[in-house]
């Protein structure tokens, strides 16, 4: 996400104040030209600057547009929902009349439009005026070589922060302006293009970040130590590491005292730390320069450690033990203050933060946090266990709208409560459309507490692969591989904590099998709602054919294209398009069957097209290519089976076997595709008032009707169905508390903050991670490495290409999985690789043997210990006569441990 940048634009103070009573306007009795830039600039509120743009709207030139959007963008900082709500008339006017000045008019100039798309994006309308901002963006485009620096610079700024990024020609135009003037650019313009450009995944303008890195070594000295964190992690994003860069900005930190700045927030420390540690996981970065960079960071955030909050912990523990350094003063500080917050990490958090804490050696406190967990769930288990006997019979019907697997999952989890349900679906039957593809269901817990067991549905696998397009492997993990049982397979069993992969009308089935006979209504679409005129408290829902139902509460579960979230008339709501088309297909073994698709998920990358295979059943194997392209074309090629298939076919013409078999073997009928949407974050408080406003409190949404989000976390389905556990919960709970009447209105508050703070997290992660996966950042070795061994998975994976171990081994009769096992386990005993290393390597490695061969160990030895189900670095204090080591853990603990259960490090 963005940062706010301190652009310095003109702002137009006071040139004409006060003249204007003389000087009224010529003709037709209007304000002159002169004078409406200055009322313009002069106004003191932007309902008076509305008032203006009205009054004398197609007056407007490019001049005035300017300086009103200039204007709109300094004043909007702290407008709430309502305010844009009520002018969000006058506001579209001003923009499609911007749009048509912009489009039509020769005068205007690129200061003009750097101006208005400045004051679009800072105002946080750049989503929604998309007109607008394409009419900008093609003006932009013609003129982007008459721009100087500073207009680059913020007009580059202002479309990545209006996440108008998908607009290949306009960034090729600025990327190409950019590369002719990186060298006139100050500090600022360089961080915020390097800002907007990572921000934009422009990973493959190789060029333009070299001069950008040039230009940023040349003006060092007047970089903000802010400057240089953002340009750091600008650079870092895109994975161009340029040496002389780091190595200057480190110098630059450690020189300027920036470090001893106590005002350096967390994110800037986390940022930095994660930048850095990139750079040093590259090898980009000489280790002393990154120890002393590290040291001085320690430094800074111990400063800083008393304002931290729970997420801040997480972060900054989580980028320096990523970064693999573990400074014991700082974690024990860290730690400390951890202490104060254990009830304020969310799951993810927790998860950051133990991980953290594991890897730097302190135990009690991943204790602590693991314990406050388990208590957590504890505390909910039993107050779901009491809110189950709640009396819900006098609570009226609960209406939901859509029998997807939202809509299902809601259905099971009231009924389960005791809940009077029906669902409405606009399908006339199951088995209606096309439905056909996989999902991994990730959250068991929900679908558990629904009372569905979806074990013997589960198509496995058990290792997961990433490779790039010659089909080497690039990442490697799963239970084939599974920590201390090391190639050893192990045994499927029911709720073994491992994903579930399932065609996607299997799980509907299954979840629809437990919703209870009647309670779905086909061929019913929900085609508007109001208040009911006998009851103010009910919803009159109108259904398809003119049927009516009375709801209690009314839950829009009806996917993406929402038409209750519609009605709802949301502020500024509309489907956000991320840039990529996504094609799935499915092939049945009968077509094609090739070892490397046998219970196994695959994905390869080019930097740009991503494949992701995974069995559909045990019998078919289904993929998911996808692939940056315009939102026109891609609509334009979605229609059209065979160019589609003509189109994939020659992007992975040249790939690694078996993908152009996979795709030129799935039947036409087998595959489809469509253009990626998702919707900016919807805010609890903002999703409430719209109900409020409308009059009906006694309505929400769930599933992809309030959090849609790419397929790339594989989260939709998960989210959808742990949203329907949640209202189920929560409305039983309101119900408890306040009692028929009230309970349900006094829940949903509740249950869409809890919803939709979860959920959010999904919708970022997948967006970032659908960047993320279409570029050079895809490519890296070892993104995600195997949890539960102490394997270094960067070795692994050089020694696997050494061997020339990939793709094409799963022919091997071993099988590909054992043959990666075997150089994993020689890895992890350091086992000598057959490359030329130089002296420096060659000589460490030739020190590492295997534990079992060492008949004594000295003091002091560097050892890891498998403490808590992970190996923590420690120091050996001493071996005991029976054979167990003392050991000495990071954070200053001392433990004994069994024999087997230490090894050398290497
Ligand atoms: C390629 C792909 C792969 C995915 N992989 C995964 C994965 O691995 N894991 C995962 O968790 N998620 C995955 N997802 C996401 C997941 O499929 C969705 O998030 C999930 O299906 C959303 O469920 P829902 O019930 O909210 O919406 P939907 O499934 O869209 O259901 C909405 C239902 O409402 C009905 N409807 C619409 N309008 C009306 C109306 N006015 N009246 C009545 N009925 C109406 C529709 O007919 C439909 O049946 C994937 C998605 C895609 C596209």
């Amino acid at each position: 996400s963005g940062y706010n940048t301190g652009f310095g634009f003109g702002g137009g103070r006071g040139r004409g104040r006060g003249r204007g009573g003389g000087r009224g306007g010529g003709g037709g009795g209007g304000p002159s030209p002169a004078l409406l830039t200055a009322n313009i600039k002069n106004a003191r509120t932007l309902e008076e600057l509305l008032g203006h743009c009205t009054a004398h709207r197609s007056k407007l030139n490019h001049i005035h547009l300017s300086a009103a959007w200039n204007s709109i963008g300094h004043k909007s900082g702290n407008l709430s929902p309502d305010w844009w709500r009520a002018h969000d008339d006058e506001i579209r006017s001003l923009a499609s009349h911007t749009a048509k000045v912009v489009s039509e008019s020769s005068e205007v100039r690129a200061r003009e439009i750097a101006n208005i798309a400045h004051g679009v994006a800072k105002s946080g309308r750049g989503g929604d005026l998309t007109d607008l901002m394409d009419a900008l963006a093609r003006a932009v485009e013609k003129r982007a070589s008459d721009c100087n620096a500073q207009e680059l610079a913020n007009v580059s700024w202002a479309f990545a922060k209006a996440d108008h990024c998908a607009d290949v020609a306009l960034f090729n135009a600025l990327s190409k302006a950019t590369l002719a003037k990186a060298s006139a650019c100050n500090s600022q313009e360089l961080t915020n293009l390097a800002w907007a450009f990572a921000t934009a995944g422009r990973t493959q303008d190789e060029a333009l970040f070299a001069s950008l890195a040039k230009a940023v070594e040349h003006t060092l000295a007047s970089f903000t130590s802010q400057g240089l964190s953002n340009t750091a992690w600008a650079f870092a994003k895109l994975g161009h590491f340029d040496q002389s860069l780091f190595a200057a900005v480190a110098r630059r930190f450690r020189d300027s005292g920036a470090m001893n700045d106590d005002q350096l927030s967390a994110q800037f420390i986390a940022n930095v730390a994660w930048a850095f540690s990139k750079a040093s996981e590259a090898g980009k970065l000489e280790q002393a320069t990154s120890e002393e960079l590290f040291r001085n960071l320690a430094t800074a955030a111990e400063a800083s450690v008393a304002d931290f909050t729970a997420a801040d912990l997480a972060n900054v523990a989580w980028a320096f033990a990523n970064a693999n350094q573990m400074d014991p003063t700082l974690f024990q500080s860290l730690a400390n203050r951890a202490e104060n917050f254990l009830d304020d990490f969310n799951d993810e958090e927790l998860d950051n933060a133990e991980w953290a804490f594991a890897r730097a050696g302190m135990h009690r406190i991943v204790k602590r946090l693991k314990q406050n967990r388990k208590r957590a769930v504890e505390d909910t288990a039993a107050a779901k266990a009491e809110v189950g006997e709640v009396d819900v019979s006098g609570c009226g019907t609960i209406v939901v709208a859509g029998g997807g697997i939202g809509g299902a999952a809601c259905a099971v989890a009231l009924q389960k409560r005791g809940f009077d349900v029906v669902v409405l679906e606009s399908d006339p039957s199951f088995d209606a459309r096309k439905q056909g593809y996989g999902l991994t269901v990730q959250r068991q817990d929900a679908v558990n507490a629904m009372g569905i067991d979806l074990a013997a549905d589960d198509a496995p696998s058990t290792s997961h692969y990433t490779f790039d397009d010659r089909g080497h492997i690039l990442g490697v993990f799963g239970e084939a591989f599974g920590g201390r049982d090391t190639g050893k397979e192990r045994k499927e069993c029911k709720n073994s904590g491992r994903f579930i992969h399932i065609p996607r009308q299997v799980l509907r089935l299954r979840i629809l099998e437990a919703v209870r006979p009647g309670t779905i209504r086909w061929n019913s679409r929900l085609e508007g709602f109001k208040t009911s005129k006998k009851n103010p408290k009910l919803i009159r829902v109108k259904v398809t054919g003119g049927d009516a139902i009375d709801a209690a509460l009314l839950v829009g579960s009806d996917g993406i294209f929402s038409t209750v979230r519609r009605k709802l008339a949301l502020p500024g709501d509309r489907l956000n398009y991320v840039g990529l088309m996504v094609v799935l297909g499915i092939v049945d073994d009968s077509i094609l069957n090739v070892p490397l698709t046998k219970r196994r998920i695959f994905e390869t990358v080019d930097g740009s097209t991503r494949i992701y295979v995974m069995p559909f059943t045990t019998s078919s194997t289904m993929w998911q290519l996808s692939f940056p392209m315009e939102e026109k074309e891609a609509r334009e090629l979605a229609k059209n089976q065979n160019a589609l298939k003509m189109e994939i076919k020659r992007r992975c013409a040249a790939w690694h076997e078996p993908i152009p078999d996979l795709l030129a073997n799935t039947p036409l009928d087998g595959f489809s595709g469509y253009p990626v949407y998702d919707r900016e974050l919807l805010q609890p408080e903002v999703l409430r008032k719209a109900a409020t406003d409308a009059g009906m409190l006694r309505v929400t949404l769930v599933g992809d009707a309030a959090h849609p989000m790419t397929p790339f976390k594989a989260q939709g389905a998960n989210q959808a169905i742990s949203d329907a556990v949640l209202l189920a919960e929560t409305l039983a709970d309101g119900v408890r508390k306040y009692g028929a009447d009230e309970g349900f209105a006094k829940a949903l508050p509740t249950f869409e903050q809890k919803m939709l703070n979860r959920s959010s997290r999904m919708v970022v992660g997948s967006r970032e991670k659908a960047k993320e996966m279409h570029s050079n950042l895809a490519l890296r070795p070892a993104r995600k490495v195997q949890r539960e061994t102490d394997v270094d998975m960067v070795r692994v994976i050089q020694m696997l290409r050494t061997k020339g171990v990939g793709a094409k081994t799963s022919n091997d009769e071993r099988g590909l999985d054992a043959v990666v096992a075997d150089v994993m386990r020689l890895c992890a005993s350091g086992g000598v690789m057959e490359v030329v290393e130089n002296d420096d390597k060659k000589q460490k490695r030739d020190r590492v043997h295997n534990i079992a061969d060492e008949k004594t160990l000295s003091m002091k030895q560097k050892l890891l210990a498998h403490i808590d189900g992970e190996w923590v670095k420690c120091t050996l204090i001493k071996t005991k006569e029976n054979g167990k080591h003392k050991v000495k853990l990071k954070g200053g603990n001392k433990v004994v441990v069994p024999a087997d259960d230490v090894k050398l490090r290497v």
